[in-house]
């Protein structure tokens, strides 16, 4: 997971227009300054504070608790991702585009016909940029992004995480445009979530769906109770179990983006990135070869083992290290990486690939 993905749940991360504290942790703000910018702090603080207050007006029939909660979460997490930032996976980019961001951007052209989707799923193995994807399509297209894990509502919450969903929803829909970005929604619209004896997760589940929809119907115009807009509100999900979700609710994601291993180009895309800022001597050949030996790697597992290589040559040194100037230490080399590879391996194996690729041919969106 990047590293903005507290264990708190759900996180939320004010990712729309500059917000007023981001502007004042900029460093180029002069120290003499200090009183002054001491009071901007206190000012942007009390903005921030009375925007929640009206935000905890707006919205009716929820728990404030929860409310609250969220939306100080969603002021702590200011963690942005780019496109730029996600290495390869062009399809999964301009498809969002056209899902999210577009219609964001420019609601007014997105409607009748273009009327945006509710609900979006990103599968495909673990470590691929899900997450990541999730994040850029929020910063790109201006919106409030609000995070949370399936397993965190079943666990941490259970009992009142009725009650979270449904201020989870308000909330992004007082913040819209929102992301609503749910990871590993096996769990929570699982096809055995729900079943059974287990009447808690049946309410859950339920609860969770009803709120989907009733964004649906708000954005179709057929509700209509505040004069409000058209909702937008997005679902995004993702799962490294796209089987394990309930059909009716794998319906309900008109758009279904298989988010695969990297692909050559992809890989080498993200080891030019990762080695951007580290002195190495890496010929373009070693980087080829580079590519080759990591078939089957994830882009986690690709930052794993550069991570990993990228301490040998200190690692070698033992306590020498501590009396060698930076530029003594040795750049870099694709025998680095070799070593690392024996303890970095691939984390899904060949069948693993295959389940996947067979569930894109029968469910998976095209193009
Ligand atoms: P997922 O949600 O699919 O499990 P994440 O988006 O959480 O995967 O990615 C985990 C980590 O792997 C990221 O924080 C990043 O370091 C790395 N990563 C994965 N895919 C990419 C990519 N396409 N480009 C750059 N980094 C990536």
């Amino acid at each position: 997971n990047p590293p903005s993905s507290t264990s708190y749940s759900p996180v939320a991360s004010e990712s729309s227009l500059q917000s007023p504290t981001r502007a004042i942790k900029n460093p180029k703000v002069p120290v003499a300054a200090g009183d002054e910018t001491k009071a901007e702090e206190e000012a942007a603080e009390n903005l921030e504070e009375d925007e929640d207050e009206k935000i905890l007006k707006k919205i009716k029939g929820v728990d404030l608790k929860f409310a609250k909660n969220i939306l100080v979460e969603s002021s702590r997490d200011q963690d942005k991702v780019f496109w730029s930032d996600i290495a390869g996976l062009e399809q999964a980019k301009e498809t969002l585009m056209e899902t999210v961001v577009y219609p964001f951007l420019r609601p007014d052209l997105f409607r009748g016909l273009r009327e945006p989707v509710s609900g979006m799923l990103l599968f495909g193995p673990p470590g691929t940029g899900k997450t990541m994807l999730a994040r850029a399509a929020a910063t790109e297209s201006n919106s409030t992004f609000f995070s949370i894990q399936s397993s965190s509502l079943t666990s941490k919450w259970y009992g009142e995480s009725e009650k979270l969903v449904r201020a989870l929803f308000q909330v992004a829909k007082a913040k819209a445009p929102s992301i609503i970005f749910v990871d590993e929604i096996d769990s929570l619209l699982g096809k055995r979530s729900g079943d059974g004896d287990d009447d808690t997760s049946r309410r859950l589940k339920n609860e969770f769906l009803v709120q989907w929809s009733d964004l649906s119907k708000a954005a179709a115009g057929r509700v209509d109770d505040d004069n409000d807009p058209p909702s937008r509100v997005l679902v995004l999900a993702a799962t490294n179990l796209p089987w394990a979700v309930d059909e009716a609710a794998r319906r309900r994601f008109v758009r279904r983006q298989y988010i695969p291993l990297p692909e050559p180009e992809t890989r080498l895309a993200h080891f030019t990135k990762l080695l951007m800022n580290t002195p190495n001597s890496l010929t373009e050949e070693d980087m080829q070869q580079l590519v080759e030996l990591t078939e089957g790697y994830s882009g986690s597992d690709i930052t794993s083992l550069a991570k990993d290589a990228a301490i040998w040559p200190i690692r070698e040194l033992g306590s020498k290290m501590l009396n060698l100037k930076e530029v003594e230490i040795r750049p870099l080399c694709l025998g680095d990486f070799e070593r690392s590879m024996k303890n970095i391996r691939p984390s899904v194996n060949k069948e693993g690939l295959e389940k996947f690729e067979e569930w894109a041919r029968e469910f998976g969106s095209s193009g």
